[in-house]
């Protein structure tokens, strides 16, 4: 048999599945719907492609959370050094940034998309850009090609890489989890995961695009859900950033339960004590001002007031009168910034979608289906997700490079067979 094995999908993880292919000198055929490839790549990590993370392994599994030892064998065939070294050998000179984020030196996610293409051009790939699947052809339990609106391709494997839900215009529409359904797998719930949140308070949307660095945000439901530290920002309905992203999936996961309240405290580093006599300071400086012109050293000025609101604070109040309670209401606040989170923004505007095949019905060693033969899955199609920092991406790679290689391998050991 002489059939190609055919990929579906010319993301991140189709293009490394026909990369793994390939290389081991097997005919590929790589579907896309989109007339280019890589078209979400492109807009990862703000156009400059996070592509990975030096992490070392078990850091980079907790990143997945609860299913992150699905990875141990995709990361052990291709591991964030060796997907270093491979864009190297392709050209690409890589850079890496703050919390071990690793990026193209050129800041441009284009560069990497060109020499995925270039290097994909110089292996028996036959890429057909512009070609929607509709559908996967199964004879008996055996997966033998797909259709698509240009008609059938006969396939010895099929790679499942259609992506997830989010940012549809990319490509990502959701179609592989209908073909994996239509197989007999089953499709875990699937959730936006790192997703900006709304809020009830509408004084959000004063504040939007203020960004706040070194805050440690806690999430609540009925009891404590999580507490992150860093960087968040402000928006037209509510918050966003990174930490608010990683709380999301959370959060996203208890408000089909309840309510969630987000608790904000503005200066994680001092302690209440510590705090309140910085306070006092501050208040002796201004002493003869009102009380929103006696915050300024302390928050920003947009911040200072819906602070001042929530404490019951007159901010026309002069400094001086300030009793000790109100004070204590102040540093409260600063210490405890509440917000209500409504909902999380819909799917579409995830980064990543939560949920997907279910990781009990693939080989974690191989990425075949365990329930249809020759048929493999690779990247965000599957209930994988992780935190920002290049883990998805890498995920993506690395699933996708092993779906290859073992699918290129039954179709050498079949052709032994013969
Ligand atoms: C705004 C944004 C920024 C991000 N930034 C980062 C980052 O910096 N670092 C990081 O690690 N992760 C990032 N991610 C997440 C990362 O992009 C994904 O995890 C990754 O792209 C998943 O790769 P994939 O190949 O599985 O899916 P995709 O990249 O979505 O590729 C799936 C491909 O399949 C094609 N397809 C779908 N259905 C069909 C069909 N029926 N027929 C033919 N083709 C089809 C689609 O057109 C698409 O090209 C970001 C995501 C977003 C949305």
């Amino acid at each position: 048999m002489n059939s190609p094995v055919v990929v579906v999908g010319g993301g991140a993880a189709g293009i490394l599945a026909a990369i793994g292919a390939a290389e081991k000198e097997v005919p590929v055929v790589l579907l896309e719907k989109n007339t280019r490839l890589g078209l979400k790549l492109l807009i990862t990590g703000k156009g400059r492609s996070n592509l990975t993370n030096t992490a070392p392994l078990d850091f980079f599994i907790q990143q997945f959370p609860g299913h992150g030892r699905f990875l141990y064998s995709a990361l052990a065939n291709l591991s964030n050094n060796d997907l270093i070294s491979f864009f190297h050998r392709l050209g690409v000179e890589l850079k890496v940034e703050r919390g071990g984020r690793v990026f193209p030196v050129s800041d441009r996610s284009k560069d990497v998309v060109e020499a995925l293409s270039r290097y994909l051009a110089k292996l028996p790939v036959d890429l057909r850009l512009g070609t929607n699947v509709t559908g996967v052809n199964l004879t008996g339990n055996t997966v033998t090609g797909v259709k698509t609106e240009q008609g059938l391709v006969t396939a010895h494997a099929v790679i499942l890489a259609t992506g997830g839900l989010s940012y549809p215009r990319t490509g990502s529409t959701g179609d592989g989890y209908r073909f994996a359904q239509a197989l007999g797998h089953t499709v875990t719930p699937l959730r936006p995961s790192l997703i900006p949140l709304e809020t009830k308070e509408n004084w959000v949307a004063d504040l939007s695009g203020l960004t706040l660095k070194n805050v440690k945000v806690t999430a609540w439901g009925k009891k404590k859900l999580g507490e992150e530290f860093g960087e968040m920002l402000f928006t037209h309905f509510g918050v966003s950033g990174p930490i608010i992203l990683t709380l999301s999936r959370i959060v996203v996961r208890e408000l089909e339960k309840g309510p969630v309240r987000l608790s904000i405290n503005l200066k994680p580093a001092l302690d209440r004590d510590t705090l309140e006599r910085r306070v006092i300071r501050d208040f002796d400086k201004y002493a003869s001002k009102h009380l929103k012109n006696a915050l300024v050293d302390l928050l920003p000025q947009k911040l200072i007031q819906p602070v001042l609101n929530i404490s019951n604070l007159d901010p026309h109040q002069p400094v001086h009168q300030v009793t000790r309670k109100e004070r204590q209401c102040l540093v409260d606040t600063l210490q405890g910034l509440p917000l209500t989170v409504t909902q999380a923004r819909p799917i579409a505007e995830a980064i990543v979608t939560s949920g997907g095949v279910s990781l009990k019905e693939v080989n974690p060693k191989t990425m075949e289906s365990k329930i249809v033969s020759n048929l493999y899955f690779a990247g965000e199609i599957l209930d994988l997700d992780g935190y920002t920092g290049g883990y998805n991406l890498q995920a993506a790679f690395s699933t996708g490079y092993l779906a290859g290689r073992s699918a290129a391998g039954r179709h050498h050991s079949s052709r032994r067979d013969q």
